[in-house]
């Protein structure tokens, strides 16, 4: 029954190899395989001695590349039921949160934050712990209550939240190593309505003295900088419609934008979520950008630094500090807060924190010359890299920063006993090999 599925599922080409969203990496094979359902997915488990599991390719680092197959998740991309008693949705992986996202809110439902684009995948988004803001909201990984799995020997696995506390800890921000992620139930929340306002030029002296206030002044926050003046460029405040931010024409010395704005200033805000104080549903306000339009940039490259959030003023004024090696090959920079989670491999791994988001020009040599740079700034506040986006850090420097790296990887073991997922990545970052 199983057998001849396989080879139709072959997407080979043979010249135009797949490149991930940024188009700084092209993937290193040409094997391709677009799984339409579980059994499918087993097949192609069973069939090959190594592989990896593609999302929607929007990590800038090799953490999805595979040397021999690659699986995506494009075609897993249905909505398998909601249980409104229970308040979950349960998913296939490779599902966008903007696809998502419309179905909920027309049942009524929310998800508690969102990042800020919603053109990722929702395991692929999990897995690497990716995050939007908010000082109460922890990253998205965090709405997940249980996942279906598929190991190396072709076995379907679950793992909930309730039931399996430690496992599914150590699983959900599982960094793409424990196997084929088939289904994954999130909690959802009453649907809300939200607003967005935009200030201007916040003295960094106000952002020193009351850093706390700031991000805590609505629902999500982000400040973007440039780090080319002692202003904050723009603050971005998002705000359930029922928790009342007080709006007026000044914030902290800010100025209330009077316009919609882009993160990038210069750049047009066609591509971004409605400002401006307008009441919108919560999926059209939490993500900066709209789905169909291009997110960000571009052409561009990220890296990002989470450090504890006692620590966020000292780090922020850290990195402040190399403004003028930065400036020359940076778009933006974004802050933003992050709730504790239980997540072993999480940056935010019992810790409530801050994290230092770059959006690069794709000045690739140039770049990678800056993150040791400021990781040697950031270190003595125990900074750790986003999974997803550029960093340097070593194996050694990660081990030391992740007290349950070596459970992780013993749980790899267990799973994926022979390697079947591992990519050079893993290797270099968790394996240590
Ligand atoms: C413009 C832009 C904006 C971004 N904004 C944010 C942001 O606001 N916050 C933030 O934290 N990050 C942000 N990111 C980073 C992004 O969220 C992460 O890179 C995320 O992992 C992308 O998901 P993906 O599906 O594209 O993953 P991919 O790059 O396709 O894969 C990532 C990892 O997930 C694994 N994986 C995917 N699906 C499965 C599965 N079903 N089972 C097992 N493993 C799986 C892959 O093997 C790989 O290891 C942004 C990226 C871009 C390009």
């Amino acid at each position: 029954m199983t057998a001849p599925v396989i080879a139709p599922l072959a997407s080979w080409m043979p010249d135009e190899r797949l490149k991930n969203w940024a188009g700084n990496l092209t993937y290193s094979t040409d094997k391709v395989y677009y799984p339409t359902s579980v059994a499918e997915v087993q097949q192609l488990v069973k069939k090959y001695e190594r592989l990896k599991v593609l999302g929607t390719r929007h990590c800038f680092n090799d953490i999805a590349d595979s040397k021999y197959n690659l699986v995506s998740t494009n075609k897993l991309n249905k909505i398998i039921s909601l249980n409104e008693a229970q308040r979950t949705v349960t998913v296939e992986p490779g599902i966008k949160y903007g696809e998502l996202a419309p179905y909920l809110e027309s049942k009524g439902f929310a998800l508690h934050n969102l990042a800020s684009l919603p053109h990722i995948s929702v395991m692929g988004a999990c897995t690497t712990a990716t995050h939007g803001s908010g000082v109460k909201n922890g990253n998205l990984a965090t709405a997940v209550a249980a996942i279906e799995f598929v190991t190396a020997d072709g076995t379907i696995h679950t793992l909930s939240k309730e039931r399996d506390e430690e496992k599914f800890n150590a699983a959900v921000v599982g960094l793409g190593g424990i196997g084929v992620i088939t289904k994954v139930t999130s909690d959802l929340q009453p649907t809300f309505t939200m607003k967005q306002y935009v200030y201007e030029h916040l003295p960094m002296t106000q952002l020193k003295e009351h850093f706390e206030h700031i991000v805590s002044a609505g629902y999500s926050v982000s400040l973007f900088t440039d780090w080319q003046s002692d202003n904050i460029n723009e603050v971005w405040i998002k705000s359930k419609d029922d928790d009342g931010f007080n709006a007026g024409p000044e914030f902290f010395g800010a100025k209330a934008a009077t316009k919609n704005m882009h993160p990038i200033a210069d750049l047009s805000a066609e591509n971004c979520t409605d400002q401006m104080g307008v009441s919108g549903p919560w999926y059209e306000r939490l993500p900066h950008f709209k789905m169909g339009f291009t997110p960000s940039s571009g052409a561009e490259l990220q890296a990002e630094y989470f450090v504890p959030k006692q620590h966020a003023v000292d780090a922020i004024f850290a990195v402040h500090k190399l403004g003028k090696a930065i400036g020359p090959h940076l778009f933006i920079s974004e802050i933003r807060t992050i709730d504790a989670d239980n997540f072993w491999m999480s940056p935010c791994y019992k810790q409530p924190s801050v994290a230092i988001h770059f959006t690069w020009k794709q000045e690739i040599p140039e770049v990678m010359k800056l993150l040791p740079v400021i990781e040697k700034e950031l270190a003595p506040y125990k900074v750790k890299p986003h999974w997803g986006k550029l960093f340097a850090l070593s194996h050694t420097q990660l081990n030391g920063l992740y007290e349950k790296m070596p459970a992780f990887v013993q749980m790899l073991k267990e799973y994926d006993p022979k390697g079947k997922f591992r990519n050079d990545f893993l290797n270099r970052n968790i394996y240590g090999v």
